[in-house]
């Protein structure tokens, strides 16, 4: 009887333990997105608002003349892009003052990669898969669950990021750039950036395959097929 309480608690003691640590999880994810939204430039506040927007009007113009895309600035540290569905395409200054550093082409290619994310609405089917119930019972299983759920949402990033990567190209060259130009921006992104480390968790193919697979579209298609799908 005793040992049967004892393994009672030991049991809750257990599933207390989970739910923390699935806790201190869920903070830190919400703690990740809050920290890349946190700080929105004011107008005029941070270096090359003004660059950013007509860098993604000009890419909008030459696509989607009907549609209106909002370029907004953050005062992060991080080398990040990103986008929502409401038709912001977000970027960090830091990113942004290398990019202008560089030079029109490479702010044109990431302007062009991130409204490629918006038309194909990634961002929902992404948060589609993410609808699953939080309140879910805490069982030897759930974690199991929790793995490969994150491993499937990492395996629709990484096709997302292929599938932009190809539209950035085509909106690139009807706005009056060409395939090489976004092929010198992720060579830059390679030299320069962190790169995605291969693993089933990983959100953003690694920048050899971008690069290759916008150097040789066709080959992937014909005789290898996409190995991230
Ligand atoms: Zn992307």
């Amino acid at each position: 009887m005793k040992s049967q309480s004892l393994g009672l608690r030991n049991l809750k003691s257990g599933k207390t333990l989970q739910a923390l640590i699935f806790s201190i999880m869920l903070f830190m994810q919400i703690g990740c997105v809050k920290q890349m939204g946190q700080h929105p430039c004011a107008v005029n506040e941070c270096y090359g608002q003004d660059v950013w927007q007509q860098a993604i009007d000009h890419i909008a113009s030459h696509n989607f003349p009907e549609e209106q895309y909002i370029g907004k600035v953050y005062s992060d540290r991080l080398n990040n892009a990103w986008t929502t569905d409401d038709n912001k395409v977000n970027i960090s200054e830091d990113l942004l003052t290398k990019l202008i550093h560089m030079g029109d082409a490479y702010i044109l290619s990431v302007s062009a990669h991130e409204i490629s994310h918006i038309r194909s609405h990634h961002y929902s089917l992404k948060a589609s898969l993410s609808q699953v119930s939080l309140l879910g019972s805490l069982d030897s299983d759930h974690f199991s669950r929790q793995k490969k759920k994150h491993e499937a949402e990492a395996r629709l990033s990484r096709k997302h990021e292929l599938e932009a990567d190809k539209l950035a190209v085509q909106y690139m060259e009807k706005a009056g750039y060409h395939r090489k130009d976004y092929l010198k921006f992720l060579k830059w992104m390679e030299k320069n950036l962190k790169d995605a480390s291969p693993s089933e968790l990983a959100t953003h193919p690694r920048i050899k395959e971008r690069i290759a697979r916008v150097e040789e579209p066709t080959s992937f298609l014909i005789s290898r097929g996409p190995s991230h799908e």
